[in-house]
């Protein structure tokens, strides 16, 4: 991707590969007024560390240059270069308040969610795969130490500028999810919030207290607070520039709609608990991609329940949707 310059202000975007699905990650490093910030940090990676160098260099900059480090949110492919950066160079790095326990490994919170997954996949009737795929977190927090953030992190909140770049909150495809909106420039840099070519996943994840948010029901929300702003130019995650983003948003918001009318004929067929209505929706794919897959059948539920088109009712334990009929 090229440079793009607007009224003093330059932004530089930095292309990695990752080992996920998505491919590449973007960061971006923007200039005005000799001020140099980091927009997300890609991976730990010597193929990062590298690009990364290469910008500051191929346009005349280094490494003392670099004044602070924004995080959209606390995916390992947005933070990989926080420690190797931080470590020569002590600059601020913001992030929300919510990345904070996330970013720090903070062993209190990383169990506090394993219990909120232990909970959630037997209330979804999973049984057996989902303690399985609780051992797997189990195994990803003694693996994932290796990725605690040691500088310190400055914690943000919606509506506070940096300079004069306003945070906006953008919960959904993750719980500390921001996007920073420069209003001058309509230019609006938006994490995994809004992909070009492919839908975000809508993770389902506890907030800090291990209570469970409408997930997919706070991303349309956030989609449509993104709408709002009238962006010209969206600098995302992954994928290309999105010029006039509204077309695209329309697309996501009309697609989840559609997605969940499926579900709804699906619980009228017979489907009963997430983890039934999850098989019949990805009869393979829900095996490999449990997660994500549990997380998109489990959103679409609630997008239903707060709509009032389903209902859903314990029983042993199991929660069981039913069509809301009145
Ligand atoms: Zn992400």
């Amino acid at each position: 991707m090229d440079k793009t310059e607007k009224n003093g202000c330059t932004v530089y975007p930095i292309t990695v590969s990752t080992p996920y699905d998505v491919g590449y990650v973007n960061m971006y490093l923007m200039e005005e007024k000799g001020n140099l910030t980091l927009i997300d940090a890609g991976m730990d990676s010597d193929e990062c560390w590298n690009a990364f160098h290469l910008t500051l260099s191929q346009n005349g900059y280094s490494l003392s240059d670099l004044s602070q480090i924004w995080i959209t949110h606390n995916h390992q492919d947005h933070i990989g270069l926080v420690n190797r950066i931080t470590a020569r160079r002590e600059i601020p790095v913001y992030a929300h308040r919510e990345s904070i326990p996330r970013l720090k490994r903070d062993p209190e919170f990383l169990s506090l969610r394993i219990r909120f997954f232990e909970k959630l996949y037997r209330s979804m009737g999973c049984g057996a795969a989902g303690d399985q795929h609780i051992l797997k977190l189990q195994e990803a927090v003694r693996r994932n130490e290796q990725f605690k953030i040691h500088a310190e992190i400055i914690p943000l909140s919606d509506s506070e500028y940096l300079g004069n770049v306003q945070v906006i909150e953008v919960p959904g495809h993750a719980p500390d999810h921001i996007a920073f909106w420069d209003a001058q420039r309509q230019w609006l840099f938006a994490g995994d919030h809004l992909l070009k070519t492919i839908s975000s996943n809508a993770f389902i994840e506890p907030d800090l207290e291990g209570n469970r948010k409408f997930t997919l029901v706070e991303y349309t929300r956030s989609l449509n607070r993104c709408l709002s702003l009238h962006a010209d130019t969206v600098f995302p995650g992954h994928g290309e520039l999105i010029d006039d983003p509204k077309d695209l948003i329309e697309r996501r918001l009309t697609r989840i709609g559609q997605k969940a009318e499926k579900i709804r004929e699906m619980i009228q067929s017979g489907g009963s608990t997430a983890y039934e209505l999850a098989q019949s929706y990805y009869p393979t794919k829900y095996i490999h991609v449990f997660a994500p897959v549990m997380s998109e059948i489990i959103g679409l539920l609630d997008y239903l329940e707060m709509n009032d088109r389903i209902k859903k009712i314990l029983k042993n334990g199991v929660w069981h949707y039913e069509l809301q009929t009145s």
